[in-house]
């Protein structure tokens, strides 16, 4: 497949591949269209991937960006930089059991280079700007896109301006001004900093706004996602994927990107049910498909999962009808909920996630105890970030033994410790 341009969601006008974002005509979404290249047979589509790098860059038959798969021609090296994606796919048979569940795989992506799905949609986002000539990166954030465009400007060799809100936890902006770029801490929730680098994105045309100006192209990296998952399958569709929503864009550009794959014949059978996950303090999308609602009505977020905490997502419709047409659904779990998640992931599976994965795991539990589930289904839960980015949503949930360095004080004091020797 080859980029073709820039289409609008809505009316279906078309345009070039350039920084643009919103439909002229009728302020609709861009989304980017690719033009189907037959000759090749699946063998060869597979040959191609199979020969490509350990890294999103694979997949560079199904990215918008100019040069085709990544090699040694000066023309790519856009591509360098800080290399995202072939994240493990793990088989929680541990989880699985404790759920009632029978085959569940978890896509840990806080294996990335800044411990998020978001070096996915960075990656992509900053080779195009390259390759547009932009010298600077920029972006609205929650948190992990903060930490991202900022190392991935570090990588490359750009400035990076990182908008946040004020109240961010500190692990993430500790994460993000290590790199060097410039943090503007911005009084006010996400969606303030967000309308602020709208207007700032029209104002500084020089700037890539990852997720404004070059969104069509950002929104493209999390396909990558699917892609992975189908490939570490063996060539596979699961039956159904669990995904946190905070704008809806992961959520939609999942199932784009099995729908690509099935197009080209890299894949067959149906799409998986998706199911969008969200926190109970900001559930717009959540509340609107309870509802039956098409579209989300904004709300104020109040939630321990920050970097799911947009009030008004930008994807909300199209996650709603995903999740409709594929008999999915979208469901909201309470910050209790989003702790016991946290803790079942990493108790079970020995991953540690931020809130968002434990809003993830929460809503699968959900899912397997209404019953949602069936005992024969392939589930894939998508985690997105690092524990270690959200600590205080883990901190006072267990007590350490402190003693002194003896081992009387240890058998004596150390709960569930036996003597050598001793029978339990
Ligand atoms: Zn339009």
């Amino acid at each position: 497949m080859t980029a073709q341009g820039l289409k609008c969601r809505e009316c279906g006008a078309e345009y070039a591949l350039e920084a643009l974002y919103v439909c002229e005509r009728c302020f609709g979404p861009l989304e980017v269209a690719y033009r189907q290249d037959r000759r090749l047979s699946v063998a060869e589509r597979r040959r191609r991937i199979q020969s490509g790098p350990q890294n999103i860059w694979r997949y560079s038959d199904f990215l918008p960006l100019a040069g085709g798969p990544p090699g040694p021609s000066s023309r790519r090296t856009s591509r360098a930089g800080l290399p995202a994606g072939c994240t493990p796919l793990v088989r929680a048979d541990r989880l699985a059991a404790e759920l009632g569940l029978g085959e569940v795989w978890v896509k840990n992506d806080t294996a990335n280079p800044t411990h998020s799905f978001k070096d996915r949609v960075v990656s992509v986002a900053a080779a195009r700007a390259r390759e547009l000539g932009f010298e600077a990166l920029a972006c609205a954030s929650t948190g992990n896109l903060a930490n991202s465009v900022a190392a991935h400007g570090a990588a490359l060799g750009m400035d990076a301006y990182v908008f946040i809100p004020a109240d961010l936890e500190e692990q993430k902006v500790l994460a993000t001004g290590v790199y060097g770029g410039k943090v503007v801490a911005v009084r006010g929730n996400y969606d303030d900093v967000n309308r602020l680098c709208t207007e700032l994105s029209a104002e500084r045309e020089d700037w890539a706004f990852v997720n404004i100006n070059l969104r069509p192209y950002y929104a493209e990296g999390s396909k990558t996602i699917a892609f992975e998952v189908a490939e570490q399958l063996g060539w596979r569709i699961p039956d159904r994927v669990v995904v946190p929503i905070a704008s809806g864009s992961q959520f939609t550009k999942i199932a784009k990107g099995f729908e690509e794959w099935r197009r080209v014949g890299l894949l067959e059978g149906e799409l998986p049910r998706m199911n969008g996950a969200q926190a109970e303090g900001c559930s717009p999308v959540a509340t609107a498909f309870a509802a039956g609602h098409d579209v989300c009505r904004p709300v104020k977020p109040d939630t321990i999962a920050k970097s799911l905490a947009i009030g008004n997502p930008a994807d909300g419709p199209y996650a709603l009808e995903l999740a409709r047409r594929t008999e999915g659904g979208i469901d909201a779990v309470s910050d209790d909920e989003i702790r016991a998640g946290i803790a079942l992931l990493a108790r079970t599976t020995g991953i540690f996630t931020e809130t968002a994965g434990g809003v993830t795991t929460a809503t699968l539990a959900k899912l397997a105890a209404r019953g949602d589930i069936g005992p024969e289904e392939t589930v894939v839960l998508v985690i997105t970030g690092d524990g270690l980015k959200t600590l205080d949503a883990v901190r006072g949930s267990f007590s350490t033994y402190e003693i002194d360095a003896s081992v009387e004080d240890f058998t004596a004091n150390v709960q569930g410790a036996h003597p050598i020797g001793a029978t339990r």
